[in-house]
Formats: C-alpha cells, structure tokens, sequence
C-alpha cells in the first residue's frame, strides 16, 4: 500500500509476517536444534516490543537481548519467554534485578559468577544463568582454564544453575576463514567437559555453515530482520524494513555545476535531479552519498535504479533522475531508499558499513508503520 501521510516526509513499514517467515526459514535450516532470537538494541531497530511479540507467535521461546534495561523491557512483552541478556553483570548491584525480572545473565567471567552465586546463595534460590566462552573472538567469555574449573569444583556451579553455554563466531560471515573451525573444535572441547547442559554457537551466519555449528540453540539476529548473513551467495532472507521518502522538488542542473555540501561531485552532464526529503537525521547514513570519487547508494523509483548525487544532508538526499523517461518523476512521488527493490545490504555497503548498523540507526522521525 502506497504510504499516506502528508505529515512525514519518510516512511518506515515494517513488514512483521516476513519477520515471521524468516524466523520460520531460519528454524527449518536445523532439524534437532531449537532457535532463539537475538532482539537486542530496539530489536535491531525495528522495534522490540513488536519483534519479541511476533517472534513469539512464530514459536520462539527463548530470546537474548544485549542490556537488563531490554530484558526487562522483553520481559513485560513475554511474559513466559527465557530471556538472556548477553552483556552479564556489571556488578553485583545488578544480580537482584535480574531476579526481579526473571532474566538470565549470560556470565562471562569469573567474577560475574562469583556475583551471581552469592546472590543466589544469600537469597536461598538456585537460578539459572549463562556461561559464556571465548573460543577466538577475544570479546567476551572465559576460556578453557576456567571452564576446566568450573566443570571440576562443583562449588563453583552448584549454587546457580548452568542452563545454557554458549560461544560466539567472530567470522561466520566468510565461510572459508579458518578461524571458523578452530571455534569450532575449542567449542567442542569445551562442551564436552559440560555434557548435560544445552550448548548455542551458531548466529546468522552461523547457521548457514551447517549443522556441525548448531548443537542445541541457534542464535540468529540480523538475518531474522531480512540482513544478508553470508556475503557471496544470494540473500535468502525476506526483507523486513523498507524506508521510502517523497520527492519535494525536481530541478535541473547545467553540466559543471557542484550539487550539495562540500561540493563533492559536480554534473557531467545538463541534469534532472530530484531532492528528496531523507537524511541522515532519519538514519540514512551521511556516508551513503556519492563524490566525484566514490560512489553512493541508488534509491528505487517506478523500476529505475538512480544515484544518490552529491552528499547526504540532515533531511534532503539529491538523486539524479537524467536517466529517467521525462515526466516520470515527480513533486511528491515515493522513492525507495532501501526495502524490496535495493537491499539494504547495498546502502550499508555503498556506506562503508553493514546492514546491522543502518537498521540500529534508524530514527525516531520516519513514521513507522507495521504491516
Ligand atoms: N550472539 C551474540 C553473542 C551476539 O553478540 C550477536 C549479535 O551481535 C548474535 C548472537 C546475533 O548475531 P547476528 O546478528 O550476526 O545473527
């Protein structure tokens, strides 16, 4: 449906059915393992409340956000969910509001499970929590020594109980990195000291290397928000978040002449541009514009791929329209910045960055709607 408010001059539709479906297809790609979904920052943007509601209607159980301040936000959508925040305690401060709100913190080192047990120990109750190992990203996680420990003095496991351990692939993206394996093998050494407890490893990416990196839990963000997860192949995901704006003017512009701040990339050509009212204030990133050296992100209008001409501004991008048919651009007329027809992954790259950084960009001024 064509967008139909005058007031804003971007349009943000969030396509939750493809959300499901891609949660759906995600699902199929294990047959033994069960998959979570990873809605931290604002749901990869689009929204948390809406992404943990109807991944929960498409069979999701269990979800991990990044901060307590979102699980406790997931929390009041899901009421029955097991939620993982993934950034742990920062102190002992935090163990009771995870008790309060019935999150699990995913413990990546020592002293966090020291904080967490003796909060459980002085409350009298046994919760469940996370471990989190490094097997090569060198973020997060403890390593082999202390997974050694953990497995072998019972004390330090027995006052909380261990309901997941995970790891996270630094490289999942590109098939062929070695790196992929070797996590692969720590993990395996790792989940072989802790047999009885459920194991996750595979994010998006992750799960299109294959089943030998599914084990129990799959833990796909980006690619449940319609993100290309592996690189080179064609992007089987739906995508969700499509940003249209209107066109406010159309004017022409003689060859030689500079368009936009910096006056970064000059007409080759008599041009037709249009301006359109988007920017990098409604999170179409400044670095998606074009220079005379780089070329920008296209915008999609009536079938025509066009160029982003010029620098992005606050709340105006310029497209060159000289390639279209006379007449078919008008005042007032929607163009696609990203959605069906240009992925979002091709203005993130045109932009130097990736698809999770657009979508977690996106503000608060382009109307939402949810389909
Ligand atoms: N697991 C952890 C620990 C993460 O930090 C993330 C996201 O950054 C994910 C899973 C989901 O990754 P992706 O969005 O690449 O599927």
């Amino acid at each position: 449906a064509a967008p139909n408010e005058a007031a804003s001059g971007s349009d943000l539709a969030i396509n939750l059915s493809a959300l499901q479906e891609n949660y759906a297809f995600l699902a199929s790609q294990s047959s033994s393992a069960q998959c979570a979904a990873v809605i931290k920052a604002d749901g990869y943007g689009i929204g948390l409340e809406h992404a943990a509601q109807n991944l929960s209607t498409a069979g999701c159980r269990v979800f991990f956000v990044a901060l307590p301040q979102e699980g406790i936000r997931a929390r009041t959508t899901l009421p029955e969910a097991t939620i993982y925040v993934l950034n742990g305690l920062f102190g002992s401060d935090c163990a009771a509001l995870y008790d309060q709100h019935d999150l699990r913190p995913v413990i990546g080192s020592m002293a966090e499970l020291e904080d967490w047990q003796s909060y459980c120990r002085d409350q009298g109750k046994v919760l469940p929590c996370a471990l989190h190992f490094d097997t090569g990203m060198n973020r997060l996680g403890m390593g082999m020594e202390q997974a050694q420990k953990i497995a072998k003095e019972t004390e330090l496991s027995d006052a909380c109980e261990i309901a997941l351990i995970m790891s996270h692939l630094a490289c999942a993206d590109e098939p062929m990195h070695a790196l992929n394996s070797q996590q692969l093998d720590r993990f395996r050494a790792i989940r072989e000291l802790f047999p009885e407890i459920p194991a996750s490893f595979a994010n998006s990416a992750g799960i299109f290397l294959g089943p030998d990196y599914h084990f129990d839990l799959l833990r796909p963000g980006i690619a449940l928000y319609g993100g290309q997860a592996v690189g080179d192949h064609p992007n089987p995901m739906q995508p969700v978040a499509t940003l249209k704006s209107r066109i406010l003017d159309v004017r022409y512009v003689p060859q030689g002449q500079s368009i936009s701040y910096g006056a970064a990339q000059v007409t080759k050509r008599e041009s037709r541009i249009g301006i359109v009212s988007v920017g990098y204030a409604d999170g179409y990133l400044r670095a998606a514009g074009s220079t005379d050296n780089h070329s920008g992100a296209h915008v999609w209008l009536d079938g025509y791929s066009l160029p982003v001409f010029g620098r992005v501004t606050m709340d105006l991008i310029m497209v060159d329209l000289t390639d279209l048919p006379v007449g078919l651009a008008k005042r007032g007329m929607w163009v696609e910045l990203f959605g069906p027809n240009i992925p979002i992954d091709d203005v993130a790259a045109s932009a130097g960055t990736i698809s999770y950084e657009l979508l977690t960009s996106l503000s608060k001024r382009a109307l939402r709607r949810y389909l």
